[in-house]
């Protein structure tokens, strides 16, 4: 059964990345043994890291400054990880969206937090190009796309200061100038991976600058002293990271997939816009091209949209329970027909209830 998946995560995965993890569960390999049996210590898997952490600098552009890590904890442990191992006395955050906020709220606890620019007040519905990052500060911190409201950066801003980038929802999705961000964390699962595992790109020299102890599984260095195996990796997650990767890399690599994240966003934001049931609250040079977020005008159709949708098989469209309303996760792996779907039912609803 054909089933049109745009949930925000864990979300929609390639085809083949599925069938092959699958495979590896029953026998890596042909080994006799499963990826699920197999010591974090054994060549099969020292191998399956070096290729993804090879992947991640191939991808990327990555030079030999940056270290490449797999570590657990999600992204929520990185809001702690980040100041506790950058923070000396002041940090810049950018506020603009749930999950910046809650970085913001971790990292005071380490230190002063200067929020440079909030969208709070304006429900997080645009992104600031004004702020001033001050020199002072020990680093700058950023979410480079808005999962929950439907926001992205389109541009990052140039300083000095380590620039730190929570990307979890659109790594791997578009081409970015990587070796720009001294610091880059993004948790699985939406472009990446299974969840339980969140890449961490680290400019080693921006790290050991602060005096304080720091606990053994929060210390970067001792991650990238133990090339991501200090402890009992996630090693399901580091295997179906490398095939995603390799889907990747065999599309021809991230321009392809911006160009087509590009054209899947641009059909359903012009169906939004056009539709007279539906609207887009985001200002639109910041609209994201991973979570497309909208409203129906009238607030009575919900349950009829929700009947409709849900009998076509398609899933994943509540908006996120904070907001409300719908949104659609078109990450790399959602194919352009299920874009193509949507639009068509939204065309058939507007044609019965507008
Ligand atoms: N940052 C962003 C941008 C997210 O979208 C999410 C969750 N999807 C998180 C942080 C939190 O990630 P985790 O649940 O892996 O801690």
């Amino acid at each position: 059964m054909k089933i049109y998946n745009f949930n925000a995560g864990p979300s929609v995965l390639p085809e083949t990345v599925i069938k092959k993890s699958a495979q590896a569960v029953i026998d890596y390999h042909q080994h006799g043994l499963s990826l699920l049996e197999i010591s974090h210590r054994s060549k099969d898997f020292l191998e399956i890291l070096e290729k993804t952490t090879n992947l991640v600098k191939r991808l990327m552009n990555l030079n030999d400054g940056y270290a490449v890590l797999f570590l657990q904890g999600g992204a929520t442990l990185q809001f702690t990880m980040v100041p506790y191992n950058l923070m000396k006395k002041e940090a810049a955050y950018l506020d603009t969206g749930i999950w910046a906020n809650k970085a913001i709220q971790e990292a005071r606890k380490f230190g002063k937090v200067r929020i440079i620019f909030s969208g709070i007040e304006k429900n997080y519905s645009y992104i600031s190009k004004n702020y001033h990052i001050p020199d002072h500060v020990d680093y700058f911190h950023c979410t480079s796309n808005n999962t929950i409201v439907g926001t992205q950066m389109k541009n990052f801003p140039i300083s000095s200061i380590p620039m730190i980038c929570d990307m979890s929802s659109d790594i791997f999705s578009r081409k970015l100038d990587f070796c720009q961000f001294g610091l880059i964390y993004a948790s699985a699962q939406k472009n990446i991976s299974s969840a339980g595992m969140t890449i961490v790109i680290v400019r080693k020299e921006i790290l050991g600058k602060i005096k304080k102890e720091i606990p053994s599984y929060l210390d970067y260095k001792i991650h990238i002293k133990n090339k991501s195996i200090l402890n009992t990796p996630n090693i399901f997650s580091i295997y179906t990271s490398m095939l995603t990767l390799e889907w990747i890399e065999k599309k021809g690599g991230i321009s392809i997939l911006e160009k087509e994240n590009q054209q899947k966003a641009k059909l359903l934001y012009e169906e939004i816009d056009r539709n007279n049931l539906f609207e887009n609250k985001i200002h639109k040079e910041d609209r994201s091209n991973m979570n497309v977020t909208f409203f129906l005008k009238k607030k009575h159709l919900e349950s009829k949209f929700n009947e409709t949708w849900e009998k076509e098989n398609i899933v994943g469209l509540d908006g996120h329970r904070s907001l409300g309303g719908y949104r659609a996760s078109i990450y790399n792996a959602l194919p352009l027909e299920s874009v193509q779907f949507l639009i068509s039912i939204m065309k058939e609803f507007e044609k019965k209830f507008s």
